[in-house]
């Protein structure tokens, strides 16, 4: 590939024109981001899954140092299957001060402000580093970064500050809640319901963990929050079951029924423990579920586990996004993204991208070019803080 210069819109109508449905590949795009950054003498690293179908991709740009800024986006975006939409999807289309496409807003507009940023930064010769990551499978749980993360430290030298480009109408996002996911299975013992004290009812057992839920949400709801669950709405971690299936007739004690938990954790709080809580009501209906028969039983599965994003206290990231924005809001956002597991692993983390997350997922999605070119102005004011070698 020649070395093009592409503009940030240029950079967008590319990634979006690769419909990378968190389900399939991504290595179309990652194979164009590589060789476009290649063509500018940028290595890039990559970090498959375990199908070698995905991979994530992080380069850095910029002297041997420590002490780089990262800039964190993800290649996936949610499905379009089912819904109206106006244009195609995987073309950028310019309409009403609004460009249109899956992905503009969450969140290819930011991956191409940062690919545009990283090439601007190696011809400039910053005398800070820029480092890209771009994670796979966000969208189903931000499973892709954690390896990611983990290579980088191994591979590059480490950068003290990472701004995840979520979408936050550029205001600079501090915390937001963790998630857990868990598939629960139950293994009950077939009877007839006229006989049923000698069967065991998958249902009614699995009632019993529903209820510890709703029980849970009321004491929790009802308990005065800690400083940082003052900032969430609720002010608590919830417990939800949104999916549940078992049984197969009126008359038949219900042999299987599997639910979902949904969690989504205080980053106060760790995700970990309120798994070993679950497990231990867990354990309890199993005790007695065995004692009318032996052969039942309940598994469960981890389906995501997404750590919270802490505030920080006088963080670097916030600080690098607060003098250039001016923003000086306290934010907190409902979704998870990879900003916790980039804490977990000593980064200084803020989430400032542009776009709003109402336009996120949507028929139509859009971002707004004013947020668009208020992104890029943010990289440019960035990248003349990052000093000229
Ligand atoms: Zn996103």
């Amino acid at each position: 590939m020649a070395a093009t210069h592409l503009d940030p819109l240029a950079l967008m109508t590319k990634l979006i024109s690769f419909p990378t449905v968190s389900r399939d590949s991504n290595l179309p795009l990652v194979d164009w981001v590589e060789s476009y950054l290649d063509s500018h003498g940028i290595p890039a690293h990559r970090v498959y899954d375990e199908t070698g179908e995905k991979a994530a991709l992080f380069a850095h740009v910029g002297p041997d140092v420590e002490g780089g800024i990262v800039l964190s986006g993800h290649t996936d975006v949610v499905p379009v299957d089912g819904q109206a939409w106006d244009t195609d999807p995987w073309t950028v289309i310019e309409k009403d001060g609004k460009y249109f496409g899956r992905g503009t807003c969450d969140m290819k507009g930011f991956d191409a402000l940062s690919i545009w940023a990283l090439v601007e930064a190696h011809h400039r010769g910053v005398t800070r580093p820029l480092q890209l990551a771009l994670s796979y499978d966000e969208e189903v749980g931000c499973l892709g970064a954690p390896a990611m993360i983990d290579r980088m430290v191994e591979t590059l030298p480490k950068a003290s500050a990472v701004i995840v480009g979520e979408p936050s109408m550029m205001n600079a996002v501090t915390a937001h809640k963790g998630g857990l996911g868990l598939n629960t299975r139950i293994k009950g013992y077939e009877v007839h319901s006229s006989l049923m004290h000698t069967g065991v009812s998958a249902i009614m057992y699995g009632a019993r963990l529903i209820e510890w839920a709703n029980q849970t949400n009321a004491a929790s709801a009802a308990a005065e929050p800690s400083p940082v669950a003052a900032m969430f709405e609720p002010t608590f971690t919830t417990v939800h079951i949104g999916t549940i299936e078992g049984g197969t007739a009126d008359n038949i004690t219900a042999k299987d029924c599997r639910f979902s938990v949904d969690m989504r954790v205080l980053p106060d709080e760790s995700p970990e423990r309120w798994r070993e809580i679950y497990m231990e009501q867990v354990a309890g209906v199993v005790a007695d579920m065995k004692a009318v028969h032996p052969d039942t039983t309940i598994e469960v599965d981890t389906t995501f586990w997404v750590p919270g994003l802490r505030p920080e206290e006088d963080g670097e990231a916030e600080r690098i996004v607060r003098q250039i924005t001016g923003d000086n809001g306290e934010h907190v956002v409902s979704y998870g993204t990879e900003a916790g597991q980039f804490q977990e692993r000593d980064y200084s983390v803020v989430i400032c991208g542009p776009g709003s997350i109402e336009q996120a997922h949507q028929p139509n999605e859009f971002i707004e070019v004013a947020q668009f070119k208020a992104g890029a102005a943010f990289l440019e004011r960035m990248l003349d803080t990052m000093g000229r070698a």
